[in-house]
C-alpha cells in the first residue's frame, strides 16, 4: 500500500540528496546532539584521531543519513554508505573495511540487521581497528590479525534496544534523534521550498509542516506533492488555502495522521474497547508487521499522546477520543 505520510524511503525522495544540508549549521534542530558532536569532533580533530564510534537512534527520516554525511564533511574524511542488510557476509564487511582511509566513516543503515557472522568481525574493527582472519581449516588452521585503517563507525537503527548488548557496549557516543518541532520542520519546509524553486508563503509552511508527523522526510514530500496541486490549481503559488486543500484531498489530516493511523486508532478503540490490546494482536487485526508498527506508526502517535504502552498493551487515550469527535469513558 502506497502511504504517503509512511516513514520508508520512496522513489519520490530521491531529490533528497540536493536537499540535504551539507554543513551542521544548515542541519536544522536536534540541538543537543549538535551541540555535543561539535566538540567531539574538534577534539578529535585537535588529537589528530578518530572520532569515537556514533551510534544515532530514532524513528525513520529524522536526519540520521543526513548527520553523518554532516559529521563525515566537518571532520574533512570520505563517507562510505551502506545498510546491515547490504553486508551478507563477513569478507564484505572485510573487503569495506580494508578499503577505507584513516579516518574515514563508515556509515552503517539499519545496523541491528547485520547478520551475526558480520557483527563479529566489527568487534575488533570497532575496538582495535584490527581484523582477525582465519586461515586454513581443521587443525593446521590459525588465525592471523590485519591492521586496519583507523575509522569511524556511525550506526543508524530505529531502536537502540535492537541492538546486542555486545555491539552497543562498543559506540563511545550514543544520540537518541527527536522529532522535530513544527517551527524547525517550517525551516526545513522553507529552506526545501528555496532549493526547489517553489514559491511558498508563511502560512502555507505552517500548513505543511504542522502535517509533518515531526519529519523532516515528509514536510519534504508534502512540500513537492503540494506543490502539483498548487501548479495544476493555482498558478504554482503555495498558500495556506492552497495546502489545507492539497492535503485535505491527500486524506492527511490537520495534525498529519492518514488512513493507516486512523485504521489504527479506531480499531483500538472500536474492537478492543480502548485497550489495553498486545502488539501482535493489534498488528494481526490491521494487517500490519509488528515491526513496522513500532518503527513507523507509533512513535508519532506516542509523541501527540495519542496511545500509551502499558505491560498488558496499548491503549488509546482520551486525546485520541477527542480527535475523533468520541467521548471517552
Ligand atoms: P534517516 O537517515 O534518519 O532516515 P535522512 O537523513 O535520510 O533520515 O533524512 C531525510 C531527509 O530529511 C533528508 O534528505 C533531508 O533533506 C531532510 N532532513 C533530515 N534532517 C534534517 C535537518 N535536521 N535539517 C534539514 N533537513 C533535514
Amino acid at each position: 500500500e502506497e502511504r504517503l505520510v509512511g516513514c520508508e524511503v520512496k522513489q519520490e525522495d530521491r531529490d533528497e540528496f540536493s536537499l540535504r544540508p551539507r554543513k551542521l549549521s544548515d542541519y536544522v534542530g536536534q540541538a543537543k546532539v549538535k551541540e555535543n558532536l561539535t566538540v567531539f569532533i574538534e577534539a578529535a580533530r585537535r588529537r589528530n584521531e578518530a572520532l569515537d564510534h556514533v551510534l544515532l537512534y530514532g524513528p525513520p527520516g529524522l536526519g540520521k543519513t543526513t548527520l553523518a554525511s554532516i559529521i563525515a564533511s566537518e571532520l574533512g574524511v570520505n563517507i562510505r554508505i551502506t545498510s546491515g542488510p547490504a553486508i551478507e557476509k563477513p569478507g564484505d564487511l572485510a573487503a569495506i573495511l580494508t578499503n577505507l582511509g584513516n579516518y574515514d566513516v563508515l556509515f552503517i543503515d539499519e545496523i541491528h540487521r547485520l547478520n551475526r557472522s558480520v557483527e563479529e568481525i566489527l568487534y575488533p574493527a570497532m575496538e582495535d581497528y584490527a581484523l582477525d582472519i582465519i586461515i586454513g581449516k581443521g587443525p593446521s588452521a590459525r588465525s592471523i590479525r590485519l591492521d586496519l585503517p583507523k575509522f569511524t563507525l556511525i550506526g543508524a537503527t530505529t531502536r537502540a534496544g535492537l541492538l546486542t548488548a555486545p555491539l552497543r557496549d562498543r559506540f563511545g557516543v550514543i544520540n537518541r534523534l527527536e522529532m522535530y518541532s513544527p517551527q524547525e520542520l517550517k525551516l526545513i519546509v522553507k529552506r526545501s521550498a528555496g532549493i526547489l524553486g517553489i514559491e511558498i508563503d508563511e502560512e502555507g509552511a505552517d500548513e505543511i509542516s504542522g502535517r509533518s508527523r515531526g519529519t523532516p522526510r515528509i514536510s519534504n514530500r508534502l512540500l513537492k506533492r503540494v506543490r502539483d496541486f498548487a501548479q495544476v490549481r493555482a498558478e504554482g503559488y503555495i498558500t495556506k488555502e492552497v495546502a489545507r486543500m492539497s492535503l485535505n484531498a491527500l486524506e492527511i489530516d490537520p495534525i498529519g495522521l492518514d488512513g493507516v493511523d486512523r485504521n489504527m486508532l479506531m480499531s483500538i478503540i472500536d474492537k478492543f474497547a480502548g485497550g489495553p490490546v498486545g502488539l501482535e494482536t493489534l498488528a494481526a487485526s490491521i494487517g500490519e508487521e509488528t515491526e513496522t508498527i513500532e518503527d513507523v506508526y507509533e512513535p508519532y502517535l506516542l509523541q501527540l499522546g495519542f496511545i500509551n504502552k502499558t505491560p498488558r498493551g496499548r491503549i488509546a487515550t482520551k486525546l485520541a477520543y477527542e480527535h475523533f469527535g468520541l467521548r471517552y469513558e
